[in-house]
């Protein structure tokens, strides 16, 4: 899931957001950004700080958290985000997206559809948790220790992770243009971003009666999982 997805769904398990919680709960991407392998990434469950490891395990799939029930699955079937992905295989393949990686970035515009309604609601509040955790050098020099334990030394990608998430924020526009870019790098194709936006707000036609219900059943799921580790 995208940041603020992972923001809302943290404070709804455990009823609060602080700077070090925010900051947690993107921490998995955050690592996928410096070079861990995805599933590494999303696996780590020592983390040298409480709030911040409660985070990551509402984010990861080893709990299982948020991400296992996105992408990898949710009631018998596969993950709740690539459920929906088959229905925008077809116009990804037409944009020019080989068809086995269609589902892989079908599941991403599911991902994007729901970050960008949520960010048009009042959760869009959050996004001031994770900017003042950004601005936060005690929290983020635990994450630069533990990149360094774990010999991953570029640990200026971090900041710019979190420029990242901050600048795209939520913006249907702006992750519209920065996937078509992805994308068009990736496949040396030249995507529009109006593709990409259409794409959006096609996924969002198809998550929009169910989201909130998948939210909620895994909300209910992790704050039993989670009750160990408080
Ligand atoms: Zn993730």
């Amino acid at each position: 899931m995208y940041p603020l997805t992972h923001l809302y769904f943290t404070k709804n398990v455990l009823g609060r957001l602080s700077s070090a919680l925010a900051l947690g709960s993107v921490l998995p991407d955050i690592l996928t950004s410096v070079g861990m392998k995805w599933k590494e990434a999303h696996s780590q469950n020592i983390f040298p700080h409480k709030e911040m490891l409660l985070g990551n395990l509402i984010h990861g799939i080893n709990l299982p958290g948020l991400d296992y029930y996105s992408d990898c699955a949710f009631e018998g079937q596969e993950g709740f985000a690539f459920q929906y992905a088959k229905h925008l295989e077809m116009d990804l393949t037409e944009l020019g997206i080989p068809k086995e990686h269609s589902i892989w970035r079908g599941h991403n515009f599911i991902e994007m559809a729901i970050e960008v309604r949520l960010n048009q609601t009042e959760e869009s509040e959050l996004w001031k948790n994770l900017e003042l955790a950004s601005q936060d050098e005690n929290l983020k020099a635990i994450i630069y220790d533990f990149l360094s334990e774990h010999n991953y030394n570029e640990i200026h990608l971090v900041d710019l992770a979190l420029e990242r998430f901050l600048t795209l924020r939520g913006n249907l526009d702006k992750l519209a243009i920065d996937y078509a870019k992805k994308l068009s790098a990736i496949y040396q194709l030249h995507i529009d971003p109006k593709n990409c936006q259409d794409l959006i707000l096609k996924a969002q036609t198809l998550i929009n009666g169910h989201y909130k219900l998948f939210l909620e059943k895994c909300c209910d799921q992790i704050k039993q999982d989670i009750a160990h580790f408080i």
